[in-house]
């Protein structure tokens, strides 16, 4: 069975030398430094879930491609009932993670590249789809974690690309020889890139001919010679590398949701792993076909986990102060919990009115409107569900002394006393989770979360795109039995042309 173990996924990171920099220095070993080891600690996660019995009906999917067993997120949904797995998964390991589970992208990628290549190759002759089959192949069958990239950094966006005064503000072909292609620019704010094996590459700025050279998918490793990984650095980056002990930190072992900018200053990519070069007319329905997966997965599946922290945390603090009676509290609880649910409801809903696409393809996405819609929703409900937790949280959420004041004999009774509330909870726990709430509510999540997977306007552009009024029209006419129109009167004129 081709499922890797916690330990061999561990063991496997250390073949790969990846070039990678933070807060201004390289980071030697990315299993060693603290930022960049929950990365490794989220990823390592979905291997041990997937052995679970308690959680591998969700963790791995049945393959006819390689007729065997593969983790759920190297795999590529064939039915609806995968999709509604694939939903469940999204929700699963965010609220077990409390951030990214960072083989997301990628395995949303992958239902992208399998129908697009699988259209291409119909519409058009050329032989990607059998050369992604394989590559995907490889990835199951050896359970690589692979990360997905399609940001870029761009130039003037009231210009096309060829306008740009620097080319490389998107990822460019600047090379084609008998063995590959050569690429040179910029990808950012891509999750987990650095501790995956793979990290497969979808284009964002290719619309017309004069854009060929931007239109280019494609897989690496992220050691290739010419890649190097800029991370961010944050406040909570920074606690978390002053910091002695890892439980002191709003969420110990996984952290917050990290990104780097992946820069490929000319990477050589071998043929078999590039996905599509210059067919521009395809580049978009690569990128929303990657959305409408991703909006399913980002918004309506995973955001629930993670509003499940959220609650968890809110519901403790209300029962840690003796407020279980307080009816507004009560009702902001209700109130977060409903937003949750409408959410959960459109990614669910997203899920069950899948379909395959292109039909014949074999992959299924979800429905286009729901999905966008469940992304729409979560922007707001999640500042939304925020803010409730914030109010019931009090103020004690920004104003929290540090944890380590539990270990220091000159203010350690004061802290116990203070912070317990006067109730038979220990403080360390009532602080822990005011820290965890911190970590939420004035955190990264609020930008993360609105702008992950795209912000609102691109979800409305989606839905003006898709929407059709005409069924609705259909209904009021037939309700009112409107009268048909009378038909164009003949104004005489002569047709002309
Ligand atoms: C935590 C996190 C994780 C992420 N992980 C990944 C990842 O793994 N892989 C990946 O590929 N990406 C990832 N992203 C990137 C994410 O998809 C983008 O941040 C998102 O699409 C928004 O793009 P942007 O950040 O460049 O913002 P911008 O595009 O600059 O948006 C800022 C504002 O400008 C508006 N705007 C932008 N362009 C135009 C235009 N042409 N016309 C009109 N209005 C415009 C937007 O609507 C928005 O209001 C991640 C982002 C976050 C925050």
């Amino acid at each position: 069975m081709p499922l890797m173990t916690p330990e061999q996924f561990e063991e496997s990171l250390k073949l790969l030398k990846p070039r990678v920099f933070m807060n201004g220095k390289r980071v030697e070993n990315i299993l060693d430094n603290p930022n960049t080891r929950t990365v490794v600690e989220a990823n390592k996660a979905s291997y041990e879930w997937a052995q679970d019995p308690a959680s591998r009906d969700i963790m791995t999917a049945y393959s006819p491609l390689i007729n065997d067993t593969v983790n759920r997120y190297t795999y590529v949904s064939r039915s609806v009932d995968d999709l509604i797995r694939k939903a469940e998964a999204g929700t699963f390991t965010s609220e077990n993670l409390g951030t990214c589970i960072y083989r997301c992208v990628g395995y949303d990628c992958f239902h992208s590249l399998w129908s697009t290549t699988w259209e291409m190759d119909r519409d058009i002759g050329t032989s990607y789809h059998p050369r992604f089959l394989e590559y995907l192949k490889m990835v199951q069958t050896r359970d690589l974690s692979v990360a997905g990239a399609l940001t870029e950094p761009r130039g003037p966006r009231n210009k096309r690309a060829q306008n740009w005064p620097d080319p490389y503000l998107s990822v460019k072909v600047v090379e084609k020889n008998d063995k590959g292609i050569v690429v040179k620019g910029a990808k950012i704010n891509i999750s987990g890139g650095f501790a995956s094996h793979e990290i497969v590459v979808l284009p964002q700025s290719a619309h017309s001919a004069a854009e060929a050279d931007y239109a280019v998918a494609f897989a690496t490793p992220p050691d290739a010679p010419g890649i190097t990984f800029v991370c961010q650095y944050t406040p909570f980056s920074a606690e978390r590398d002053l910091a002695d002990d890892i439980e002191e930190l709003g969420n110990p072992l996984y952290g917050q949701r990290e990104t780097s900018m992946i820069i490929f200053d000319n990477v050589f990519v071998p043929w078999e792993r590039v996905f599509h070069c210059g067919e521009y007319a395809y580049s978009g329905e690569f990128v929303t076909r990657f959305a409408r997966t991703h909006r399913m997965t980002c918004g309506g599946t995973c955001k629930v986990g993670f509003m499940n922290q959220i609650i968890g945390s809110a519901k403790l603090i209300q029962e840690y102060k003796g407020l279980q009676n307080v009816p507004h509290i009560n009702e902001e609880l209700a109130e977060m919990v409903a937003l949750r649910e409408t959410c959960r409801s459109c990614g669910l809903a997203a899920a069950y009115k899948g379909s395959e696409e292109p039909k014949g393809s074999g992959v299924f996405l979800p429905d286009e409107l729901m999905g966008n819609v469940s992304k729409l929703n979560v922007c707001n409900a999640f500042w939304r569900v925020m803010a409730l937790a914030g109010d019931i949280g009090g103020g004690l959420i920004v104003t929290l002394p540090s944890l380590k004041e539990l270990d220091n004999p000159e203010t350690k009774a004061y802290v116990e006393e203070f912070y317990s509330f006067g109730g038979d909870e220990p403080a360390e726990n009532v602080m822990k989770v005011h820290k965890h709430l911190q970590n939420w509510t004035a955190g990264l999540h609020g930008v993360g979360t609105w702008h992950g997977a795209g912000p609102v306007q691109a979800q409305k552009i989606m839905l003006q795109r898709v929407i059709n009024y005409d069924r609705e029209k259909e209904i009021v006419k037939k309700t009112l039995r409107l009268k048909p129109k009378a038909p164009a009167a003949d104004s005489g004129e002569e047709t002309k042309g």
